[in-house]
């Protein structure tokens, strides 16, 4: 930022980035400028809420009595419009740092990716997501001026002028009231939103929900209605998606919403909704957020934590309670038992919701699954209350399942055969992977259903369960599945001292690679696999691990092989007559890697590819 010599009018240049974000929005990114009327209402009423929050707590404000107003003034000749709030107004340094720079680094690179793509968004939703909203103003006019008085500091009051052009000019001027007045001359191709009617349209559609008064000169135009006041009969479907999308600032409908009027140990109403998909990226800072705190329907806090367990942090909404004191600090939010048991019951009614949709409308159910399955699994590490409700409401893809549809884990054991004592998982980057890994040919074949967890949170999550309704869950990989019925396979099994040769060699070769060499029970068509004990990990868990920490030493694995299959059988065979085969060891060695490989972890495929040339060769050799 370069700042002029000391002349009543400071000249200042915006950053780079800055620029390039005003060209961003003026020229490519919005197709609907009226947009603006929603930011500058909405930067007026946080602003207002600023004030009203710090009078609760009796803190000094300039001009205690100024009623909390937002006005607007409209003049149809000229096709000026003013959009005034008693605020908490702007210091020289915020106006500074606040008006001249992007909120968040993924904001702009986000942005340019969208151009990039030359999609234009509807409705300029992204807008206000990603703190650029005051200058959405730019698509409407050429030049905006602000004046602004700071309801704390000592100042008496500024001009900030730009014409977003890569500068912007700040001086000293006389105001007498705190807040802030945004001014400026409508753009030809817009000035017919210079009137009175338009105007009123706008903040009907985009604004009816602010809390604080707006005035068009002496009417008020606004509802300022608290909705969660009311009961769910007295609201209407248009009310709540409205407001919903006002409070969340989502542009889609919420899936759903649930209201709550509880009075007893604790006294609170809330309205609370279920969005239809998770926010934008996850950069995007409003996740963090999730409902917001009144107290005696004056706003609190609008990312109160504690209101919520973490797992149903994508919840939305108000809760408004008398049971706490106005001036409420953000220290007795997080200890105090009226926001414990206010999340208790929010949790409780919340679960309640998603279990009545589970039974009686699995699509709906499964669809919110999808979006937000892997934030409810959170809850099965940290909410120990519910553990036995959150198991429930899980769902997965399965071994018999179709790709995208979904399987309960009371659905998989009504399912079971009788002899089935277990459950079965296989942990996988994907789907298709995990349905070509060796480890579930045994299963496959025998038509035993296993789980697919296939997310880094499944993984984290549901690997803690040890058990469900009296039976062990376990992992596909673990070495001593006790699976009772051998493979149904006409192909003779190598037995006795060929079979008992051939594993002690594959041992001696692979050495202290290998914690053991035995015979794999579960393989069908491979050669060979690796597993863990029964208390390793197995591969993606520890291929996570070894993401997170470089320095993690993965354990020793079991190599199972197949005595079944023909090279098994050729090998043995190779052993017997020569026991110090070049051959035979180099065919062991590419039977261990070759099963490293498959779970990825073969960290250096030179010698593996070697090795395949030179069978290869021989193979073809006239
Ligand atoms: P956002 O509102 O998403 O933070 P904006 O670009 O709309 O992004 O505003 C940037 C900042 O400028 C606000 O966070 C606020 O600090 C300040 N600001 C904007 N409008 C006002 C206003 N009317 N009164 C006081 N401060 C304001």
């Amino acid at each position: 930022m370069s700042e002029a010599t000391d002349t009543p009018v400071q000249k200042f240049e915006y950053k780079a980035e800055m620029k390039q974000l005003l060209h961003l929005i003026i020229h490519s990114l919005y197709t609907n400028p009226e947009v603006f009327m929603r930011e500058l209402i909405s930067n007026a009423s946080d602003a207002l809420n600023k004030v009203r929050f710090m009078q609760v707590r009796n803190q000094t404000v300039l001009h205690p009595e100024a009623e909390l107003r937002i006005g607007i003034e409209i003049d149809e000749k000229n096709h000026t419009l003013v959009i005034e709030d008693s605020g908490i107004g702007m210091t020289r340094a915020d106006l500074i740092e606040r008006i001249g720079t992007v909120a968040s680094s993924g904001t702009l690179e986000f942005l340019n990716r969208t151009e990039d793509a030359s999609e234009k968004l509807d409705g300029g939703e992204l807008i206000g997501k990603f703190g650029v909203g005051f200058y959405s103003v730019f698509m409407v006019t050429d030049e905006v001026t602000i004046e602004t008085r700071s309801a704390i500091g000592e100042e008496k009051g500024w001009r900030w002028k730009s014409r977003g052009e890569g500068t912007f000019t700040i001086e000293e001027i006389d105001k007498a009231e705190r807040g802030t007045r945004i001014y400026f001359t409508l753009k030809d191709e817009v000035k017919d939103l210079a009137n009175e009617y338009r105007i009123k349209e706008l903040i009907k559609k985009y604004s009816n929900f602010v809390d604080f008064p707006i005035y068009i000169g002496k009417e008020k135009v606004n509802s300022i209605s608290a909705l969660w006041q009311r009961k769910k009969e007295d609201m209407n479907k248009e009310e709540l998606d409205e407001f919903y999308k006002f409070i969340a600032g989502d542009f889609r409908p919420p899936m759903d919403s649930l209201s709550l009027h509880i009075e007893g140990r604790v006294n609170f109403k809330a309205l609370i909704f279920i969005p239809s998909e998770p926010p934008y990226g996850y950069f995007d800072p409003r996740e963090e957020k999730s409902l917001h705190l009144y107290v005696n329907r004056v706003f609190i806090q609008d990312d109160c934590r504690e209101l919520v367990p973490e797992h149903l942090r994508f919840l939305r909404g108000v809760v408004d309670t008398e049971d706490l004191p106005l001036n409420v600090s953000r220290e007795v939010t997080q200890s105090s038992p009226v926001t414990a048991k206010i999340r208790e019951i929010v949790t409780n009614r919340v679960l309640g919701m998603f279990e009545d949709w589970a039974t009686s409308d699995a699509g709906k159910y499964e669809t919110f699954f999808r979006h937000f399955g892997n934030h409810l699994k959170l809850g099965l590490t940290s909410d120990f209350a519910n553990k036995d409700r959150l198991v429930e409401l899980m769902r997965f893809e399965t071994s018999k399942t179709e790709a995208g549809t979904f399987t309960s884990l009371q659905d998989y054991v009504s399912a079971m055969p009788e002899e089935q004592k277990e459950i079965y998982y296989i942990t996988a980057e994907s789907r298709a992977v995990a349905e070509k890994h060796p480890s579930l040919e045994y299963f496959r074949k025998n038509g035993i259903e296993v789980l697919f967890l296939t997310g880094p949170v499944d993984m984290f999550t549901f690997t803690t369960l040890q058990d469900y309704k009296g039976k062990n869950i376990v992992s596909v990989e673990k070495a001593d599945i006790a699976i009772g019925e051998t493979v149904d396979d006409e192909r003779e099994s190598l037995k006795g001292r060929e079979a008992k040769d051939i594993l002690a060699r594959c041992k001696e070769v692979l050495g202290d690679r290998v914690e053991d060499v035995i015979e794999s029970r579960r393989l069908v068509d491979s050669v060979a696999t690796l597993v863990v004990g029964e208390s390793g990990m197995d591969a993606q868990m520890e291929r996570m691990m070894k993401m997170m920490d470089s320095n993690f030493a993965a354990g020793k694995k079991i190599l199972e092989i197949n005595l079944r299959h023909p090279l098994v059988r050729n090998l043995a065979h190779i052993n017997s007559e020569d026991h110090e085969s070049p051959v035979l060891r180099e065919a062991i060695e590419q039977m261990y890697e070759g099963a490293l490989l498959v779970e990825d972890n073969l960290s250096d495929p030179v010698d593996f590819v070697r090795r395949s040339m030179d069978f290869m060769e021989k193979a073809t050799r006239g």
